[in-house]
């Protein structure tokens, strides 16, 4: 492993081929969307694959921790930052290409642009994807879903490049051990691009489907700083209702509140950190047990954080 000194040179000289895209102690959670937490040791924007697989070389050679960042709303930063290098694909990555029946993005493009964009070009199958806030590189790392599909129904293929040895490899949908809010993609395994079945059909009912998932997220999800449902929901149970029935909607640690809107959504408010969110959660986690005897898992990303701070988890 290279000490931190040579690290910074290998950042340094990345900065010099990519250029300002590489940044050292930069803000990290102020990029997510509860927007608490800290800095990362290494930020680097790529907006191509070539970018990407030199980032790889330098991550590899440095041996520090890797986290691609989407649009950070599934993660939660601690205080205290993250020691690693922080990934963020921009440009070329963030565009999208249809073919006959298909609609290839890339791994930073935006979910609701990606499902605005298929409706404008007549296709149809991707509008579900309106609604959650998040990048296709994010969605396929975590299956995310909604309004009754999950990105595992839509996808059929994507190009991953492994950071640490630089091999690009196309993989197919059963590649990837899809299951409820999670695939086989590890920290080191980069979406560059991922292929989703785009047919076209109807694109006037696209349009309504849009309009109505856009209307009911309104009326039923809070606004502000979030990350959405906070755990995953437990076999045959709803962690929201679960939440809901043992009187914890309202519960507060520092700047951070259980939403009154949706049991399932932790607000951070103005001047909220990392430690209340975290705090808001664990109580969370021990009243529904106590109450129900049911231990809810996580679906948000806790990132830098000590094992000691995750407990249980
Ligand atoms: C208001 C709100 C509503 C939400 N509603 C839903 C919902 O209905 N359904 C749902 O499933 N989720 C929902 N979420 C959570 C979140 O939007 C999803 O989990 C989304 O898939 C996260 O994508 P992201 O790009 O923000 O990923 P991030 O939060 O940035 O990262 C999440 C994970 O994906 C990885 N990742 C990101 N990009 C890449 C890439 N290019 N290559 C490899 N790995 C990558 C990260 O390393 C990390 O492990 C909601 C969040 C909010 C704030």
């Amino acid at each position: 492993m290279t000490t931190s000194a040579s690290c910074d040179e290998l950042f340094a000289a990345l900065r010099d081929e990519l250029g300002g895209g590489v940044k050292l102690d930069a803000p990290f959670g102020a990029q997510t969307t509860y927007r608490v937490g800290g800095t990362c040791k290494y930020y680097v924007a790529v907006g191509s694959r070539e970018d990407a697989m030199l980032v790889g070389t330098a991550v590899a050679a440095c041996g520090l921790p890797v986290l691609v960042l989407g649009n950070g709303s599934n993660l939660l930063v601690s205080d205290a930052g993250f020691d690693g290098v922080v990934i963020h694909c921009v440009g070329e990555l963030s565009t999208a290409r249809f073919s006959s029946d298909a609609v290839t993005a890339g791994g930073g493009m935006s979910l609701p642009s990606l499902a605005r964009r298929s409706v404008s070009e007549g296709r149809v199958g991707l509008e579900f994807l309106v609604g959650i806030p998040g990048t296709v590189g994010g969605a396929v790392r975590q299956n995310a879903g909604g309004h009754g599909k999950e990105t595992a129904e839509v996808l059929r293929s994507a190009l991953i490049l492994d950071l640490l040895t630089g091999r690009l490899e196309h993989h197919e949908l059963s590649w990837f051990d899809f299951a409820y809010r999670s695939s086989r993609l590890v920290s080191t395994e980069l979406v560059i691009d991922a292929t989703f079945h785009a047919p076209s059909g109807d694109g006037r009912a696209g349009s309504a489907i849009l309009d109505s998932i856009v209307r009911w997220r309104r009326a039923n999800q809070p606004g502000g700083a979030n990350a959405g449902s906070v755990f995953v929901n437990p076999a045959g149970d709803s962690a929201g209702a679960l939440i809901d029935r043992a009187g914890l909607k309202g519960l507060r640690r520092g700047g951070a509140v259980v939403s009154m809107k949706h049991a399932n959504f932790i607000q951070a408010e103005s001047g909220a950190t990392a430690a209340d969110v975290l705090a808001v959660m664990r109580a969370v986690s021990r009243g529904v047990e106590e109450r129900f005897g049911v231990t809810l898992q996580p679906e948000t990303q806790l990132v830098g954080f000590t094992d000691d701070e995750r407990s249980p988890w």
